[in-house]
């Protein structure tokens, strides 16, 4: 039988959600300027290239740290900063910060020609009509050509203005800045977008890769986006990778990169650049994983 909904459970719990709404306002807030007071950071991951094991450029993530709640993940922030519309300012700074970065990189002749790095864009800011045009100003005011510079947007962030992120999207495409499907199969979304949107490459979300050495089904839907996104002329990239027997299925059926705690966690600039300096290539296994 199901608990009985006593006084006290019904009181107990909309205590619970009170304080819960209390914290989200508070981190609201609390978002709000966090950039200026220097909470806020990148953190970078490589991507992988399953071909050659190369390193073919990076993620940036964006890391808050708040000085009494402490680290709070984009995952629970971003959504509220969007909601807010913090996200257009953040944003923002993540664009420059980033540049800053390849600018620096690339003096310090870090990067080669194949390297680029990758921002992730909110629904919010691919609202706006002047995005893409900000976006290759900026990147001309640092010189940075526009193919070291790539974006990821989710299958949301492009359903929430369709026409302007189509028109801001191409316009980018155009001026070779790549353009990345994140976290592929998990949205709402309409395949006929992916034949009109000029993207490059499709990321396989981690829900589809956690479990490939144990579920059929996943396997199956990896090598259904991987052959779609082929079908399109996109490459993919493989999200959360965390064994080498998961990096060795998605090389056999043809994913060109992959990314991943098995390779590297997201790491702060200076640390990312000396993981880089020490990653040495190494094949990928020659035996297969044993599938269940
Ligand atoms: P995402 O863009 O899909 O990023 C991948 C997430 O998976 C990151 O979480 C990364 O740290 C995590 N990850 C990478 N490899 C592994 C792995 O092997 N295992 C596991 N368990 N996780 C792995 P993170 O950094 O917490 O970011 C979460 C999400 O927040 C991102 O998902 C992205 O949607 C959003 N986000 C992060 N930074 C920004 C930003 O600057 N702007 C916007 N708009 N969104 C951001
Ligand atoms: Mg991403
Ligand atoms: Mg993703
Ligand atoms: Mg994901």
């Amino acid at each position: 039988a199901l608990p009985q909904d006593t006084p006290q459970r019904i009181q107990s719990y909309s205590e619970a959600l009170e304080a819960q709404q209390r914290h989200r306002l508070r981190l609201q807030q609390a978002i709000r300027g966090a950039t200026q007071r220097g909470e806020m950071s990148l953190a970078f991951q490589p991507k992988i290239s399953l071909l050659t094991q190369e390193i073919i450029g990076a993620e940036a993530l964006l890391r808050w740290h708040h000085p009494e709640l402490g680290h709070i993940s984009p995952a629970d922030f971003i959504p509220l900063a969007e909601a807010s519309g913090d996200i257009l300012a953040i944003g923002d700074w993540v664009l420059e910060e980033t540049m800053q970065h390849i600018v620096t990189w690339r003096k310090q002749g870090l990067l080669n020609d194949r390297f680029h790095v990758a921002v992730n864009v909110a629904a919010r800011q691919l609202t706006r009509r002047d995005f893409a045009q900000r976006l290759l100003d900026r990147l001309a005011a640092y010189g940075i050509p526009e193919r070291f510079f790539a974006l990821e947007v989710t299958e949301s962030g492009l359903m929430s203005d369709m026409q302007n992120a189509r028109i801001q999207l191409a316009q980018l495409a155009k001026m070779n800045v790549a353009v990345a499907i994140d976290d592929f199969g998990t949205g709402h979304s309409s395949l006929a977008y992916i034949k009109t949107l000029p993207f490059s490459t499709l990321k396989i979300d981690r829900a589809f890769v956690m479990d490939i050495d144990k579920n059929p089904v996943d396997r199956q839907l990896a090598v259904m986006i991987t052959q779609l996104a082929h079908a399109v002329g996109c490459d993919v990239v493989a999200e959360g990778i965390e064994t080498a027997a998961q990096a060795a299925y998605l090389h056999s059926i043809g994913c060109e990169a992959a990314q991943g705690y098995y390779y590297a966690r997201p790491l702060p600039a200076n640390e990312f650049i000396d993981w880089c300096n020490h990653w040495a290539p190494v094949l990928p296994p020659l035996t297969a994983m044993e599938l269940v």
